[in-house]
């Protein structure tokens, strides 16, 4: 690790705040501590007030700039930091999985989706179209365009430490905006990681600084930029209840935000889906990540017919999880993010079965050589009531509630009453079902697939969900548009003035 660490320029002791290639900060030393081995892999300088403020300075300034560089030269600059992300991929993949505890795998398929969201973001640097509009009036024309909003506040969450924050920053570098991030206090060093290599690209082109900038700390550092009337637009992912402060606080000010909160997603299991596909797309979901991702799979809802034999395919699916160090590609679950998390893990499967729930595949810690950070758990399936107060809350753990329907529309039924709204699955091939899952009496989410699991998004996609999960969508299609303040123009090329309704005014 110490020559990824030293690839990555991360330091034993590195100041939070950066503005590019200005690095400071005067505040509280967080550690960072791998969920992997337990052992302390650097520490992080939060920042004060003080420096929060020269961040949003550099971050103004650069703003005057940036919003004046023809968009495609965006472009071409982020075109760059995807070369570089290539570059820095195997290292930076490794930091990922060490600092957060996802596998080798996923950690790299991380660093892969901010390269894969550059590729994107250039050529999006193309295609900021607006309309034209006809107008009622004679010798007049309408049109929209798409302007730069100013400084965008970043919070993200510790599971996807890198990839979040470039979903974000991608899209909205190229719409003309400059950026302030406030990372997730429990994977500091992945920020610093990837400034380190955003700067590199800034100094090959000499950007100023300020055009990406970063704080660190907890949620008072977040609340610098979510009280702050000079930054516009907070996109901010995280859990409901981070969610619902940074909104009121926003809100408060009449900014805007990008809210990607928690999710309880759902797969509907038929009884003519293909086993095969269905039993990758479940255990996957429920288990990847250990747990961790928004969009893992929480509940399964199968139908009576088959419950049974799904049940002893799962248990014996889960008999073959391999649970280790994730940096080891043979094992399928790593760690949870800290003992904080261990103890979520452990009351919620304590509450299920005060509950009512019925445990089918037993959880627990794993104690001994290789899980000396207490951080490692048992993948567990509980046989659940949808009503069951704990089924309608996010434990963000390795735990999956299974439970039975009679009708499709029962089925969408449970699917849809939690408060949640992100990611949904049907594992079917009627057509009659899946049209139903799809149509406007069928899931509620941002997100509803078929015969694929809840969770593994593309890029291509807007991403994101409905009711407590936020309503913010990110990264594809048209989320652009979040980023950009729309305006529309009414030109008149002609002699006379009339106005619009027929409203005669003569002077
Ligand atoms: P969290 O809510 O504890 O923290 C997320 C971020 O918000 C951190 O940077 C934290 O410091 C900051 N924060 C917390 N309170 C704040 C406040 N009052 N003001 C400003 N900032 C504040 O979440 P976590 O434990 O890091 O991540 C797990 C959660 O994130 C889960 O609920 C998961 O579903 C959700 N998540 C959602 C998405 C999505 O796209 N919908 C993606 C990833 C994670």
């Amino acid at each position: 690790m110490k020559e990824v660490l030293k690839e990555l320029g991360i330091k034993e002791i590195n100041p939070g705040t950066s503005t590019g290639k200005i690095f400071f900060s005067e505040g509280e030393l967080i550690d960072s501590f791998s969920p992997v081995d337990g052992s302390k892999i650097g520490s992080v300088k939060s920042s004060t007030l003080a420096d929060y403020n020269k961040a949003l300075f550099a971050a103004k300034e650069a703003f005057l700039y940036w919003r004046n560089v023809p968009a495609p030269k965006r472009g071409e600059i982020i075109r760059q930091f995807g070369d570089k992300l290539r570059k820095y991929k195997p290292a930076l993949g490794k930091l990922v999985s060490y600092e957060m505890g996802k596998s080798l795998q996923e950690g790299l398929g991380e660093v892969q989706e901010m390269i894969d969201i550059c590729d994107f973001a250039v050529g999006l640097s193309r295609q900021l179209y607006g309309l034209t509009i006809t107008s009622e009036r004679p010798q007049h024309r309408m049109m929209e365009q798409w302007h730069p909003l100013g400084v965008v506040g970043i919070i993200t969450a510790f599971n996807f430490p890198v990839a979040v924050w470039s979903w974000n920053f991608c899209i909205s570098a190229v719409c003309g905006n400059t950026h302030i991030w406030k990372p997730s206090e429990k994977t500091p060093l992945c920020s610093i990681a990837c400034q380190n290599i955003w700067n590199e690209v800034a100094a090959e082109n000499n950007l100023p600084e300020g055009i990406s900038c970063i704080v660190n700390g907890d949620y008072r550092v977040g609340e610098y930029l979510t009280s702050d009337t000079n930054v516009p637009l907070i996109s901010a992912t995280g859990s409901v209840r981070m969610g619902k402060m940074v909104a009121q606080k926003v809100g408060a000010r009449l900014g805007r935000t990008i809210l990607e909160l928690g999710g309880n997603n759902a797969i509907i299991l038929t009884p003519s889906a293909d086993m095969k596909i269905a039993m990758t797309g479940i255990v996957f979901g429920a288990v990847g990540t250990a747990g961790q991702r928004c969009t893992t799979t929480r509940r399964l809802i199968i139908h009576e017919s088959i419950y049974d034999e799904v049940k002893s395919k799962l248990s014996h699916a889960y008999s073959q999880l391999r649970i280790g160090n994730p940096l080891d590609e043979r094992n399928h679950v790593g760690p949870l993010i800290d003992k904080q998390a261990v103890n979520a893990y452990l009351n919620a499967i304590e509450r299920a079965i005060a509950e009512g729930g019925k445990v089918l595949v037993p959880g627990g810690v794993l104690e001994g050589k290789g899980y000396e950070s207490g951080c490692y758990v048992k993948p567990c399936i509980i046989e659940a009531n949808p009503n069951m107060e704990i089924v309608k809350h996010e434990t963000f753990a390795p735990i999956l509630y299974i439970m039975k329907y009679k009708t499709i529309e029962e089925a969408v039924e449970i699917q849809n009453n939690v408060p949640q709204g992100l990611s949904s699955a049907i594992m079917t091939v009627n057509m009659r079902e899946m049209e139903y899952f799809l149509g406007p009496n069928g899931s509620d989410c941002g997100i509803a697939n078929v015969n694929i699991g809840t969770s593994g998004a593309e890029i291509g996609g807007a991403f994101g969900g409905e009711k407590e999960t936020g309503g913010g969508r990110e990264s594809g299609s048209d989320s652009w548009k979040a980023y950009m303040r729309r305006q529309t123009n009414t030109i008149n090329y002609g002699n006379s003035v009339p106005l619009a309704q027929g409203i005669k005014f003569d002077f």
